[in-house]
């Protein structure tokens, strides 16, 4: 899978692939990633990438030029490329969006900037728009980023064990249970007992019951919609 991240800062996203999972899944060319800076493609002397909004309204928008360029230049050079904008203004990205994504061979993150971007560009170019999350960041690397992430973990032979996919927060509709590792006492907090006791039908059970417990109480609004077979289950 290829990651284009159209961006003014690459500086900020390039580190993150230098490290941990990400770093080996790009040396064992499981990923690749490429940069593209929108001020690489104006058609002014004076590179500038933004103007003031029209109609008023305090700071200045990426305008269309730039990245209407750079787009379709990407778009005619690889037909099949997926383009993605971060934007708070946007339906939320999930962990099924993740997994769906990681199917694409190749995916555009456009990071906006500013007040953000024209909106033609993005009726123009977007094949899909996301938030991360209810608030307001800077720009759109960070967001590119997580969801870059959330794709790549999901990509066959990026993680070392796929088998942690399989219990994860929001694989099934419910959180994970608590995890632990040695020692089995620390500070006088102990490990629940049955996780020791090598029978795996009963930890299996517990864990499931505790994940519920879990999504119950931090995340009521999963636990409501949660597929939960019998009311024995919900005690
Ligand atoms: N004026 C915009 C608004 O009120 O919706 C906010 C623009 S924000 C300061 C600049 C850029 O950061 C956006 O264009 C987007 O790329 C990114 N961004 C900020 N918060 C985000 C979020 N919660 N999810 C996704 N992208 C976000």
């Amino acid at each position: 899978m290829r990651f284009d991240f159209v961006t003014l800062f690459p500086e900020l996203i390039a580190p993150y692939f230098e490290a941990s999972i990400l770093a080996r899944a790009k040396t064992r060319g499981l990923i690749e990633t490429a940069f593209y800076n929108p001020r690489d493609y104006t058609d002014n002397k004076h590179l500038k990438v933004d103007h003031t909004q029209a109609g008023g309204g305090a700071g200045q928008v990426m305008f269309a030029q730039p990245l209407d360029f750079l787009l379709s230049q990407l778009r005619r050079e690889a037909p099949g490329l997926h383009i993605i904008f971060p934007l708070p203004a946007a339906k939320r990205f999930v962990q099924s969006d993740a997994k769906r994504l990681a199917k694409k061979e190749r995916i555009v993150f456009v990071s906006g900037r500013y007040e953000g971007i024209d909106e033609r560009v993005i009726e123009r170019h977007a094949d899909e728009v996301f938030s991360i999350g209810d608030y307001v960041l800077t720009g759109g690397e960070l967001p590119s980023l997580v969801m870059c992430d959330a794709i790549s973990r999901n990509i066959p032979g990026v993680l070392g064990n796929e088998d942690s996919l399989l219990e994860e927060s929001f694989e099934t509709d419910l959180l994970e249970a608590p995890t632990f590792t040695k020692p089995e006492n620390y500070k006088g907090s102990l490990i629940i007992k049955e996780y020791l006791k090598g029978n795996h039908a009963k930890i299996h059970a517990l864990k499931r019951k505790l994940a519920l417990k879990k999504t119950q109480y931090f995340r009521p609004d999963l636990y409501q919609k949660a597929n939960i077979k019998d009311l024995e289950e919900k005690k």
